[in-house]
């Protein structure tokens, strides 16, 4: 949502409810005159600021849970500009109609909040040093999980900042007060207990003052009476700005001497611009705010050294973020470990059950021995009994293409291992088939979902990006290695296309999907990446529905029949129509008109991220 309101020429990103007066007032104060800035106490929320009669009127807009926008109380919109459309029309609660945008003078941009700016290092940051990603991956993981990663970080990052000084008595935030340089407006915040209670304590002519900061049940932060903010780091910025009740603002921040050595954290002056705080807490960063969510299954975080901190994680599966596993990265990342395809049979320890059973024969867990780690990998192991030189092809050209792709949200092959039988080892994603998984467990969330069909759709794009047509994308052909954590597998008819000519065409029909093959697949013999997208709408349609069959009781023939008359599969129960309305684009009848996976993935990327905040 925040890019698209970046665009908006009325949007002034985030400045101060004063700042947005004066640019009213250098508009000219007509009646109606409005503009639109980025909300510094609610996370995701927005301010209206609306000129009448000579004086300003601010607004918040809150975002909803349900991922909507309204003014406290009023009606509930889907975006912040519905929002500004409606008050265009109707007064409804407002001084005024809304009559007339303020846009921002030439030149400028939507200013950044202070903690957008540090944000998008933390997260980079605790991503490098957490799961010691680097690269692409880095890249995909940030992308895939941001919602939870951010939260996180804006919960916690006033941990780190210089005027946060953990748990200390009032009497200790007086001494620390009163020690060194007594300006008026120095201050720190204090914990008063695990339960969110916090202390600004703050030096006024020579006394310090303490208020209290509670957090409401709706999680909710404020100084008794005073404005509610999401995070301490919002609360700062705030009083920082103005005193607002306070018997003045915030100037100085009192240093946090660090435990460790006794050194100051920090000597900036808080008033030369938190953001000039924050960015030389970055500088000296060693180690970064651990997310909330992690902590419920992080045993601790420990110092090997004076300067690394490692964080040591408890596998919780329920939990578990796709970076937690080893599949996230490619099993040959590391440099010192033999990249070959072939996989010596000696290493390869196979396990009693089977995994599933496919075409070629069945799938094996197994254990593969690399030089420095033990992986668990699935083995697709070829039946031998027919002897079929034309299965054996298949299997090798199946292991020809997965050998070309490396991507987190796509099944890896490790090798080919030729012995008893022909066998393909790959990643293992234990969780099985993702249609199966949803018919098992109902209560899985719909942000749930969405996370996973983003992930699904993070590897087509990554297949479309490097010429690669699917040919069979299904809920059954997507693995979950865990809850939270989906890889698209069995690439059996997957075909490399060409650059120049982006399809490929079969010679004759074959056993194919029907139900999940777009008009131009069945009609034409035509595959590309559009028809993969037509494919990716029915596996949405699928995890929507838990796992339903698609177009249930119907024949191949009737199912092509209702396609060319123009008809659709209905929403499943329940799916949000944002998504259903996702799905039908992508079952848009014309190649040539559906969208590709570079824009189906950021429209699914931003619903996902809005229904998770
Ligand atoms: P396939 O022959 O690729 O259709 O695989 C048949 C079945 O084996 C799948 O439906 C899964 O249940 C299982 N399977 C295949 N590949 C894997 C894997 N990499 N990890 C775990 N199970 C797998």
């Amino acid at each position: 949502m925040a890019d698209v309101v970046n665009t908006l020429p009325f949007f002034y990103g985030s400045i101060p409810r004063e700042e947005a007066e004066e640019y009213l007032r250098q508009a000219g104060m007509g009646n109606g005159l409005y503009l639109l800035r980025q909300s510094r106490n609610y996370l995701g929320g927005f301010a209206l600021s609306v000129a009448f009669a000579g004086r300003c009127y601010h607004y918040t807009i809150e975002k909803e849970p349900r991922e909507t926008f309204a003014i406290a109380g009023g009606k509930s919109h889907r975006s912040p500009q519905d929002v500004i459309d409606y008050h265009s029309q109707e007064s409804d609660g407002l001084v005024c109609l809304l009559k007339k945008p303020c846009n921002r003078p030439k030149n400028m941009q939507p200013k950044v909040g202070a903690f957008d700016d540090l944000k998008e290092k933390l997260i980079r940051e605790c991503v490098k040093q957490t799961w010691k990603l680097q690269g692409a991956a880095l890249e995909q993981a940030i992308i895939s999980q941001r919602p939870q990663l951010e939260k996180a970080i804006a919960k916690t990052a006033h941990e780190k900042m210089p005027w946060f000084h953990g748990t200390i008595a009032r009497e200790e935030s007086e001494s620390r007060l009163q020690n060194g340089t007594r300006t008026n407006g120095k201050f720190l915040i204090r914990q008063r207990d695990t339960k969110g209670s916090y202390a600004l304590c703050l030096l006024h002519d020579g006394h310090v003052m303490h208020y209290r900061i509670d957090k409401d049940s709706a999680g909710k932060l404020s100084i008794p009476d005073g404005k509610k903010f999401d995070t301490i780091w919002q609360l700062v910025e705030h009083y920082s700005y103005k005193p607002d009740g306070l018997l003045r603002v915030l100037t100085d921040a009192c240093p946090r001497h660090d435990e460790d050595n006794g050194k100051p954290l920090f000597l900036q002056s808080h008033r030369s611009s938190t953001k000039h705080a924050a960015s030389g807490f970055l500088d000296k960063i060693k180690s970064v705010p651990l997310p909330a969510r992690l902590k419920t299954f992080t045993s601790r975080l420990s110092s090997n050294d004076d300067n690394e901190y490692v964080i040591k994680r408890e596998n919780n599966l329920e939990e578990a973020l796709p970076m937690d596993s080893s599949n996230f990265e490619s099993p040959y990342a590391d440099p010192e470990e033999l990249r070959s395809s072939t996989v010596d049979r000696k290493l390869l320890f196979l396990e009693d059950g089977e995994l599933g059973s496919g075409n070629f024969g069945t799938v094996m867990k197994g254990i593969y021995k690399m030089r420095k780690t033990e992986k668990h990998v699935a083995v697709k192991v070829l039946k031998n009994d027919d002897n079929n030189p034309a299965v054996r092809e298949e299997m090798l050209r199946e292991a020809n293409v997965m050998q070309q792709l490396d991507n987190p949200y796509i099944v890896r092959m490790i090798g080919i291992c030729e012995a008893e039988n022909l066998m393909l080892v790959m990643e293992l994603a234990e969780l099985g088939p993702l249609h199966k998984f949803l018919q098992k467990n109902r209560t899985i969330s719909l942000k749930n979902i969405t996370e996973l069909v983003h992930q699904v759709c993070m590897g087509m794009k990554y297949l479309e990006e490097h010429n690669f047509v699917h040919r069979d994308l299904a809920a059954r052909n997507v693995l979950l290695v865990t809850q939270h954590y989906a890889k698209i597998s069995d690439f059996g008819l997957s075909k490399a296309v060409g650059d120049d000519q982006n399809y490929y065409l079969a010679k004759a029909h074959g056993k194919w999907p029907v139900k999940w093959y777009a008009p131009e697949c069945i009609n034409y013999f035509k595959f590309s990446s559009k028809s993969d997208v037509w494919s990716f709408g029915v596996l949405m349609w699928e995890a929507y529905s838990y796992g339903q069959k698609p177009y249930k009781g119907m024949k191949g023939n009737d199912v092509m029949q209702m396609i060319e008359s123009g008809s659709r599969m209905e929403a499943p129960a329940n799916c949000p129509p944002e998504m259903y309305d996702l799905m039908t684009t992508c079952w848009t009848y014309k190649a040539d008109e559906r969208p590709s996976f570079a824009v189906v993935e950021p429209r699914l990327r931003e619903y996902y991220y809005d229904i998770s905040q």
